[in-house]
């Protein structure tokens, strides 16, 4: 895979995905960045991304996968974007900085566009209200959450404590509070006989608005 554009977003994107085992080949137009991240990312190297010549003769049409992920620079991100789709790259992912800069990426080819400031903003704004611990949003309207429960649902088998009914959602998972900082094993599928206590830690699952109706119960 090719990470082009290491700021903080390529950068931390091209470190995991290297210690997850995938071959990265990073690129950025900053020598002194490119020399700052040799110890990290094996396969590191100082180009010009908007030069078709210069990602020829890295073998960057050999990649199946591309991220562009220059942000500030929106021309750059835009031509470099374009430019790996002329080079035939059937994945492309980009991020963009703005609504505006998201459609263009995509009309100029890429696959996939991420927008982390966005997302993590919205993000940010659910974990800030009720009991949200962690949220990950699936779809446009369905959701994650790590979460504590209410007092209503504690001491009863799940299949007793009418979740659906009352908030339409689901219990998937629970990490008992013995386990929260201890030796024992985490999160493990919840069961219809699950009997939560106050303080276990519990994946969530349901429309928006119906998790965060139940995230806020007391
Ligand atoms: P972040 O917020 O993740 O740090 P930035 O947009 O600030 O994102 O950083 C993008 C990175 O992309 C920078 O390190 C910059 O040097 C690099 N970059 C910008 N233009 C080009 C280009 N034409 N070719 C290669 N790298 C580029």
């Amino acid at each position: 895979m090719v990470v082009i554009g290491l700021g903080r977003f390529g950068s931390a994107l091209a470190r995991e995905l290297v210690n997850r085992g995938t071959e990265v080949l990073g690129i950025d137009n900053r020598p002194k960045l490119v020399q700052s991240l040799v110890g990290q990312i094996p396969h590191v190297t100082t180009a010009d991304s908007t030069d078709i010549e210069a990602l020829r003769q890295l073998g960057v049409a050999d990649f199946h996968r591309a991220v562009v992920a220059i942000g500030t620079d929106i021309q750059a991100s835009i031509l470099t974007t374009s430019l790996l789709s002329d080079l035939g790259i059937p994945d492309i992912w980009a991020k963009a900085i703005s609504a505006q800069h998201s459609n263009i990426l995509t009309r100029v080819g890429a696959h996939h566009v991420v927008a982390p400031e966005h997302d993590m903003g919205e993000r940010v704004a659910h974990l800030l209200t009720g009991r949200i611990l962690d949220y990950v949003e699936v779809d446009a309207d369905f959701a994650v959450i790590k979460t504590k429960p209410p007092r209503d649902v504690v001491g009863v088998p799940l299949r007793e404590s009418r979740l659906r009914s009352r908030w339409g959602v689901t219990v998937v998972a629970v990490k008992p509070q013995a386990a929260i900082g201890g030796q024992q094993p985490g999160f493990t599928h919840a069961t219809p006989d699950t009997v939560l206590t106050y303080g276990d830690l519990i994946l969530v699952v349901g429309a928006i608005d119906n998790v965060e109706r139940f995230a806020a119960t007391e």
